[in-house]
């Protein structure tokens, strides 16, 4: 697979998401939203990551604590919500209390609905019973455990925290804490990997019964302090072609196991899918708080500053952290809206574009598109327009016909 089929099949969502301008609120547009709350703080620095996150610093923690309820404060406009996210980062480093407390400022501060998705992502090192019972007594509602491998010699290589007993142990302890509602991470092509071993992680994860599971390649940065720890052990990562087989074969076994796949990287039971990430796959509209975050709302895009102190700094002072606020274009938002589409299982309705966006996508795109209908990769029934699984590996080839 080229570079780039990797980057969409890896693209996890860490969308990370700022707030409306203090004291102006907005027109509610009928986009019920979603809220993301961004943690930057992990224990250690794992040898491949490449999200916005920091060191574990309990003093900047507070501090940090305290500017996001002051943004949530001052972000409101009482329009409804029904998610809240909480990604990091390693948001399970936050205490209970502070979760609660950040729930409960998203409740004062938007109208959210009675069934809202809750979702805390959560390293396995990082929970006992008790805080998992205190996350849950804050109303977090959903757990999405970063496992990433179910196999020790795996994790070892890179540099993650936990072993997989300690995954499957902190599993166990969510389910008896009243969590019914897990997601677990995994990645694939990992340095040394064989599919085998892969498929002994994806076996492990069904044999936990998660409502919802992500499986992502591995993309190794090129100044990751993995592509060092590579070198030194002379490992090496499987052969493309191999890195394929893994992708569909993990997804087989997820199929039969009984659950659904409905995005590139993402499977779940039926009705258990990511809401919150629904709306970035879906044009809906989400406001982000903390340092990084990115909201879209009303047709604009605006993000905070990645930097921690920075973002404090903004929103101590009594400033909007917001930043690089400007309208998407109509064809920014049809391109959005087609790359985002044929992400999904779902795919791209034809005529709901036309209808939102005032352009027929095969209209504009269609002779640059039946190439890949004729290859099989894709597949439109003159409504809707959708990459077949093994069109999943070429995505970029066919999402490149979008960018003019
Ligand atoms: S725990 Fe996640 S966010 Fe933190 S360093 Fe590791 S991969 Fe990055």
């Amino acid at each position: 697979m080229a570079g780039r089929t990797r980057r969409v099949l890896n693209s996890k969502l860490k969308t990370q998401s700022p707030r409306p301008k203090a004291q102006s609120p907005r027109p509610y547009t009928g986009c019920v939203l979603g809220l993301y709350i961004h943690v930057p703080f992990c224990s250690a620095i794992c040898n491949y990551c490449n999200f916005n996150r920091g060191l574990f610093d309990a003093a900047l923690k507070d501090r940090y604590v305290a500017a996001l309820l002051a943004e949530l404060e001052r972000g409101t406009d009482g329009s409804p919500a029904d998610t809240i996210y909480f990604g990091g980062g390693t948001p399970s480093l936050l205490n209970p209390a502070e979760v609660a407390a950040i729930v409960e400022r998203c409740a004062r501060s938007w109208a959210l609905t009675a069934d809202a998705e809750i979702t805390l992502e959560a390293n396995p090192e990082t929970v006992t019973s008790e805080r998992l019972a205190g996350f849950r007594a804050a109303g977090v509602n959903r757990l999405s455990f970063g496992v990433q491998s179910f196999r020790d010699e795996e994790l070892g290589r890179l540099s993650r925290l936990h072993s997989a007993s300690r995954a499957v142990e902190a599993f166990r302890m969510a389910r008896a804490a009243g969590f019914g509602n897990i997601s677990l991470d995994l990645m694939m092509w990992l340095p040394q990997q064989t599919v085998a071993q892969w498929l002994e992680s994806v076996d492990a994860l069904v044999a936990l019964a998660p409502e919802h599971a992500s499986l992502y390649l591995l993309e190794i940065y090129p100044n990751a302090p993995l592509r060092d720890a590579m070198a030194r052990g002379r490992w090496s990562v499987a052969p493309d072609e191999e890195a394929a087989e893994m992708y569909l074969s993990g997804l087989d076994r997820m199929d039969s196991a009984g659950y659904v796949q409905y995005e590139i990287s993402n499977v779940a039971r039926p009705g258990r899918q990511s809401r919150h990430n629904l709306k970035y796959w879906t044009g809906g509209e989400w406001l982000g708080f903390g340092c990084g975050a990115h909201s879209t709302r009303a047709g604009v895009r605006w993000r905070n500053p990645s930097s921690t102190e920075e973002y404090i700094s903004a929103v101590a002072g009594g400033r909007s952290a917001a930043t690089d606020r400007r309208a998407l274009s109509a064809d920014e938002r049809l391109e959005e809206a087609l790359f985002m589409g044929l992400r999904l299982n779902a795919g791209v309705d034809v005529a709901a574009v036309n209808t939102r966006y005032g352009v027929d996508p095969w209209a504009r795109y269609g002779s640059e598109l039946q190439p890949f209908v004729d290859q099989g990769v894709l597949h439109y029934d003159g409504r809707v327009l959708r990459l077949t699984r093994a069109g999943m590996l070429v995505a970029h080839e066919v999402m490149a016909v979008f960018i003019r």
